[in-house]
């Protein structure tokens, strides 16, 4: 029997909490919501709400509840670890009605808004009155403050604001019973207590489901210079930011991408390559606060090429921003899915990661391709294989991982553990670790009705 049969009473409900309109059960409109952005999940659900208000998500949060049918929150569905996707037919909790921006303060510098509302409309908002939003990612017009609030996660400006949770402030959460916790003073002093707040950050919808944010806003960089070089390796790579940095300019942003990349998003995108030569790594740094002729000089001996505009740079950024929708798209060409897996190592041993995982991977599995690219000021790597077969896509991930580990780095860097990477939470946390995070889910949620299978065993 369908779910929304086996379940009539509750769906009932649910159409009484937030109006028929809102309550998908048809197969076909309810796929988009119930598939992940890479195509590797695609799961089964009782129905898809999409509440207009916290007082309507914490009435469906009872109702689920009531009737003993779990719920996972999604925001813009753009999460890369199937967090977001309900494989067990689990109530699907869509946020994006909650698409408020409910004010700007340009003096207390916050932006308080509903848990829906995409970064890149955030990032406007701020922008109306002069500032800007600490955070950005290339998902910025689908993926939701909740989400990112969600994921903590990190993006193009880690290096210079720090993770989604250094930039949260304050938030409302409606909680597994339905009650609804508030936290939105936006204090910058306010020691009462355990942070919840920051604990709810990155918490990826098991501990409660984000309503609303209270973000900070930072100044925007001025005098932006975007330089783009070509390098032998990435170890160049590494050394050409330490320069940069050591000359003591601000850097609001570094990324890095290899020629196989490059490839993949120049026949994707029709563009033309960045320099006459090619090389086999490239960096795009992004500096404030000083002119061209001092980037050129903070970066330093090492480059083989080099282009720096001022800023915004969109057409050097294009480069960087064009993988994952490149890979996303030579997977479906070749007809299964990548395996995509974000890790981090300590920076000094980033080169000799990605070294020895193209070797072990290549012994494995000889004829997959391999792109790695990612965040360079902190020894983030996404790491994508192509042509891995759908068999063996376990076999591969656990070599990367393992091998993350060996060189003291995280499973999981900035996309969160989802449903992909929690078979292997033991790798980088201890017993002791994870029994801790087992005791607050379950004084959070007891009744595990919150994203079960997400994030914890
Ligand atoms: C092209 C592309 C580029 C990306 N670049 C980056 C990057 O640079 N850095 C980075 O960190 N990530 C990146 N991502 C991953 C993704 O965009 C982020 O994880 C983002 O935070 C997800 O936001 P979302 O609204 O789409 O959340 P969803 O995908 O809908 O959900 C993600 C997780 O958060 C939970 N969740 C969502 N909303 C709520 C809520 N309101 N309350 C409670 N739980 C909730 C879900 O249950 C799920 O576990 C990228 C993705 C794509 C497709």
């Amino acid at each position: 029997m369908p779910g929304s049969q086996r379940h009539g009473p509750l769906i009932a409900r649910l159409v009484d909490a937030v109006g028929a309109a809102h309550v998908l059960t048809d197969d076909a409109v309810t796929k988009g919501y119930r598939t992940d952005w890479t195509g590797r999940w695609e799961g089964v659900t009782t129905a898809v709400v999409r509440p207009g208000s916290t007082a309507e998500v914490a009435e469906v949060v009872r109702a689920c509840a009531g009737a003993g049918v779990p719920l996972v929150p999604q925001g813009g569905n753009t999460g890369l670890v199937g967090g977001s996707i309900p494989l067990d037919g689990e109530v699907v909790l869509s946020l994006r009605r909650l698409d408020t921006v409910e004010s700007v303060d340009p003096v207390g510098r916050t932006l308080t808004a509903g848990a829906g509302v995409t970064v890149s409309t955030a990032q406007d908002a701020a922008a109306s009155v002069g500032l800007m939003l600490g955070i950005d990612l290339a998902a910025r017009e689908s993926a939701t403050l909740g989400g990112v609030v969600a994921t903590n996660a990190g993006g193009l400006r880690v290096v210079r604001h720090g993770t989604t949770r250094t930039q949260l402030l304050g938030i409302e959460a409606v909680l597994a019973d339905g009650s609804v916790l508030s936290r939105l003073s936006g204090l910058p002093k306010d020691n009462v207590g355990y942070d919840l707040v920051g604990l709810l950050a990155g918490s990826e919808g098991t501990l409660g489901v984000v309503t609303k944010v209270l973000m900070r806003l930072v100044t925007p960089p001025a005098h932006v210079q975007v330089a783009m070089v070509g390098v032998p390796s990435l170890a160049a790579a590494v050394e050409v930011l330490a320069g940069v940095r050591q000359a003591g300019l601000t850097v609001e942003a570094a990324e890095y991408f290899h020629a196989a990349g490059l490839s993949l998003v120049r026949s994707r995108l029709g563009l033309r390559a960045p320099f006459l030569d090619d090389h086999a790594t490239y960096v795009l740094v992004e500096t404030s606060g000083a002119s061209e002729e001092d980037v050129v000089a903070g970066l330093g001996p090492l480059v083989g090429d080099g282009v720096v505009e001022p800023g915004p740079g969109g057409r050097l950024w294009a480069y960087r921003e064009g993988h994952a929708e490149a890979v996303n798209a030579e997977a479906v060409a070749l007809g299964s899915p990548a395996v995509k897996l974000d890790v981090a190592v300590p920076i000094p041993r980033h080169a000799a990661f990605e070294a020895a995982l193209r070797d072990r991977v290549g012994a494995l599995l000889p004829d997959i391709t391999v792109i790695t690219f990612g965040h360079l000021a902190e020894g983030n790597s996404h790491v994508n294989l192509l042509g891995v077969p759908v068999a063996r896509a376990d076999e591969a991930t656990d070599i990367v991982l393992r091998l993350v580990v060996e060189h003291g780095g995280s499973i999981s860097a900035e996309h969160g553990v989802g449903r992909a990477k929690r078979p292997w939470m033991e790798l980088t946390r201890s017993a002791v670790d994870v029994a801790t995070m087992l005791a607050v889910k379950r004084a959070f949620d007891p009744r595990g009705m919150l994203s079960p299978g997400v994030l914890l065993p």
